[in-house]
């Protein structure tokens, strides 16, 4: 196992030795050149490679395939898209809110169907997402999310559940209802980069590793440039996510959060029966104790914490995977979520963290510039496992200059603001972030949220 199975329990259990392919060297050209092979580049360049087995399709890697969100994620794979609903409402209309969740299905059974077909050990299971009220005053927001889904004509996808119902599913400490959600899968997303790369490669697609690109070029030459070798190309496509803050001319587009997971010892089948969840639906709620959860194929509890760091000046580095306080309080909230891992003195072997992107107005970016012949992904707020799916075939309808109903939705043009300068950048992200853990205290203890959105929920808009 390379060094790379450090980075996350998935990529470690992924099945995979995790070796680097070989890195760029010299010049070269493609039709088409992806940076990063995460699930944006890689979905991207899958589709294109369906579209048009003759393309010459190269990914240039700064490490290895899966090594970034994609390798480290919680595995959920459901319809959420990033942008809040009641927003895409507003500003585009229920028309097209309704065309973005149903491409998010379409999306959630696309991972299954393309893991079926190119026979890649995903662990893919879709018996639906929970969403968990853990307390009384998180059931309005329940009823306001479940009326939004009935406006855009697409209520039948979702349910509430009173406590009892919910319990006949699954035991939570202190739940009082929930929203369960069809279209909702489990997987094992290192193990779902790891063979998608494969599967490409299959596809005639080349894949370079351990080699950062450094700069990027449009019309009138497009192409990737690292320290070693260059990509010429008709089409450029930066799919890179939080890390392509790292590159001086999208500085400002997005910005790198932390998200962190521990996960526990495989847990005993004497356990398991007291606290359900026999299907591997995964799992969510939002109190302060709040998580991302999915149930392992062998057995173990993942649990991701909202809590996250935002790095002074989008700073990317190893060690802003390791936060021992985050580590710590999401094995608290675990233990909170069901007291029987305690009890039983049940263990948490792994701890680690990775970095997602957040543009400034939270609407994801899947466009194309055939003048410049750049195309972009990016965006996903910690909503990407699907999201990169409805990315990667919308991109590859718009080089392909296919007109669908995925080239007319409004992320193939979209533009995100500019991100502030520092240092107003850090105290922004920072007071949103300290504000919106001050208001769910506050709710938990007074049983109800403040009348009026504070400014931290009406920035965030959640
Ligand atoms: C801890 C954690 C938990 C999450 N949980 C969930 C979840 O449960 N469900 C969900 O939907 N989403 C979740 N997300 C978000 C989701 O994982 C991402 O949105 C998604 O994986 C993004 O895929 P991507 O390919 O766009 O980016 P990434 O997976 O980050 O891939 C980008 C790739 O580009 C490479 N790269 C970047 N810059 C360069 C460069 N200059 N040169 C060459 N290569 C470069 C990187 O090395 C990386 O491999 C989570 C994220 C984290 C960090």
């Amino acid at each position: 196992m390379s060094r790379y199975g450090r980075f996350s329990f998935w990529l470690e259990h992924s099945g995979d030795d995790l070796s680097p392919r070989d890195p760029l060297h010299g010049a070269i050209n493609a039709d088409v050149a992806i940076l990063g092979a995460g699930f944006s580049g890689l979905w991207t360049a899958y589709y294109l490679s369906q579209r048009d087995p003759s393309l010459k399709i190269v990914i240039v890697e700064a490490e290895i395939a899966g090594f970034g969100a994609s390798g480290r994620n919680g595995g959920w794979c459901v319809a959420g898209f990033p942008y809040p609903l009641d927003k895409l409402i507003d500003n585009y209309g229920v028309d097209t809110a309704r065309a973005v969740y149903e491409q998010m299905y379409r999306s959630v059974d696309e991972v299954g169907r393309v893991s079926g077909e190119e026979g890649i050990q995903s662990n893919y299971v879709k018996p639906g997402t929970y969403e968990i009220a853990r307390g009384e005053h998180r059931i309005p927001d329940l009823h306001e999310t479940m009326d939004l889904y009935e406006k855009i004509g697409l209520g039948e996808n979702y349910r509430l559940l009173d406590a009892a119902e919910l319990s006949e599913d699954i035991q939570i400490n202190r739940a009082v209802g929930a929203l369960w959600k069809r279209h909702g899968a489990s997987v094992q997303p290192a193990a779902l980069a790891r063979g998608l790369a494969r599967a490409v490669e299959r596809h005639g697609v080349t894949i370079y590793e351990q080699s950062p690109v450094r700069d990027y070029q449009g019309a009138p030459n497009p192409g990737l440039v690292t320290d070693h070798g260059e990509v010429r190309a008709n089409v450029v496509v930066l799919a890179g996510e939080a890390y392509l803050s790292r590159l001086e001319k999208l500085k400002r587009q997005i910005i790198p959060i932390t998200s962190h997971m521990v996960v526990t010892e495989p847990i005993t089948e004497h356990i398991w029966e007291q606290i359900g969840w026999n299907e591997r639906g995964v799992i969510t709620g939002h109190d302060s104790r709040g998580g991302y959860l999915n149930k392992t194929i062998d057995g173990r509890i993942a649990f991701g914490a909202y809590r996250s760091v935002y790095p002074f000046n989008s700073h990317i580095t190893d060690d802003l995977d390791r936060q021992e306080d985050i580590f710590q309080h999401a094995r608290e909230s675990c233990y909170d979520w069901f007291p029987v891992l305690r009890l039983h003195g049940i263990k948490f072997t792994h701890a680690w963290g990775g970095v997602l992107g957040v543009p400034r107005d939270r609407m994801p970016v899947m466009s194309y510039d055939p003048a410049s012949g750049i195309a972009t992904a990016r965006g996903y707020t910690g909503q990407g496992v699907a999201t990169a799916n409805l990315a990667g075939r919308t991109l590859a309808d718009l080089i392909t200059n296919q007109r669908s109903q995925l080239s007319e939705l409004p992320m193939a043009r979209h533009q995100s603001p500019d991100w502030e300068l520092e240092p107003l950048r850090w105290m922004g992200a920072t007071f949103v972030r300290k504000s919106l853990q001050r208001v769910e205290k506050q709710a938990e203890k007074q049983g109800r949220y403040p009348d009026k959105p504070t400014l931290a929920q009406r920035i965030w808009g959640d």
